[in-house]
């Protein structure tokens, strides 16, 4: 049987079914139903966010909110990111300049944010990494000295709480991922969730052409509406996110009595406060007796498919070449090198997971 590194959770046949039904009535498919709203409200709780909005993925979402703030010059990132990060900064027109990250959570190193501000930076677009949540209190301090926007790429931080609050409440505004492989999905989908009321009719216009009234159109904006169908499996899973979780954690702590103590593989930390989505298990090996290729070569004969993820970094992709310097991300680039994530997903089985690490170990 083959594994791969992530399976879809869904809810059952039925229930998705009960959901959708209503929609052979209304006939009311997309453009902000109610099934959209309803996920909305529900969302706005369960993230604890003052204000949320909708869109049909996560990409698109982080596009429109930077369109949103009407950001200019340079925007300060990390290149150990999904393609989506970057390729959002520059889209939009903007620059991205690359911070390095930290060994620890492979999160933005604020200790190094500070010295790349220059008059043309405007923003900063940090990653919680892996759920890791990324240095919020020294990002915030930083901001505020330079008056920067800051705009956190959420999309595997679903849920994750630290001391209890919601890590959509940091910075300006957050993006979510609802993509089919994150811990909480609509199939596609995702979310801009903000501190600004104010911004909730331009994210809005602004993911539907820019069409502000009947026969208005303020923004060149595009099209990226969440559908009735997306935000009726979006109920559905989040009926059952308690449990998506609490079964991903089961896999979590299996892994880690079996690599926590083993010579050349280093695993993150949890981070104090942190309540965690367990949305992967990346590991990297260092001095291990295989390397990272090695292992996934391996893995990869048994039909067990690993993720070399975040591999390339976002700064080496063809699409930019010669405009970077990977060399001025050297934390970056030495984890990218060595790390792979592992299979994990709710109903990953025990007996597999023991399969995986006696496949490594071995
Ligand atoms: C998944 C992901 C995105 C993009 O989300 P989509 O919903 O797939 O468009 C952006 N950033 C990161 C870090 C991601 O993992």
């Amino acid at each position: 049987m083959v594994i791969q590194v992530t399976r879809s959770s869904m809810p059952d046949f039925k229930e998705y079914i009960k959901e959708i039904k209503d929609l052979w009535n209304s006939r009311w498919l997309t453009n902000m139903g109610a099934k959209h709203k309803q996920l909305e409200a529900e969302l706005t709780q369960y993230l604890d966010t003052p204000n949320i909005t909708l869109f049909t993925n996560g990409h698109l979402a982080l596009e429109c909110a930077i369109a949103a703030f009407n950001l200019t010059g340079e925007v300060i990132t990390t290149p150990f990111t999904f393609a989506s990060t970057t390729h959002a900064i520059v889209r939009n027109g903007l620059e991205p300049v690359f911070c390095d990250v930290n060994p620890d959570d492979y999160t933005i190193d604020t200790d190094k944010l500070e010295s790349l501000i220059t008059k043309r930076t405007s923003t900063i677009i940090p990653v919680h990494v892996y759920g890791n949540i990324c240095n919020t209190i020294e990002i915030e301090k930083i901001a505020k000295k330079y008056n920067l926007k800051v705009i956190y790429d959420a999309a595997h931080a679903f849920g994750v709480t630290i001391d209890g609050v919601g890590v959509a409440n940091f910075g300006d505004a957050s993006m979510f991922s609802f993509h089919a492989t994150k811990v909480f999905h609509t199939i596609e989908g995702g979310a801009v969730t903000y501190k600004d009321g104010s911004l909730s009719k331009k994210l809005n216009d602004l993911k539907n052409f820019g069409i502000t009234g009947p026969e208005s159109v303020e923004y060149v904006g595009g099209n990226a509406k969440m559908n009735e169908f997306q935000a009726a499996m979006g109920i559905c899973n989040l009926r059952h996110i308690d449990d998506e979780i609490a079964k991903r954690k089961i896999v979590v702590e299996r892994y880690l009595e079996r690599l926590s103590s083993v010579k050349g593989i280093k695993l993150c930390k949890p981070q104090t406060g942190v309540k965690s989505n367990y949305a992967y298990f990346p590991v990297v090996f260092d001095g291990y007796k295989l390397n990272r290729d090695e292992v996934y070569e391996k893995l990869k004969a048994e039909n067990i498919y690993a993720r070399k993820y975040f591999y390339p970094l976002t700064n080496n992709f063809e699409c930019y070449k010669g405009r970077f310097n990977v060399e001025k991300t050297p934390v970056a680039k030495y984890i990218a090198d060595r790390v792979l994530t592992l299979p994990l997903y709710a109903d990953l089985a025990l007996d597999d997971v023991d399969r995986i690490c006696d496949i490594i170990l071995g």
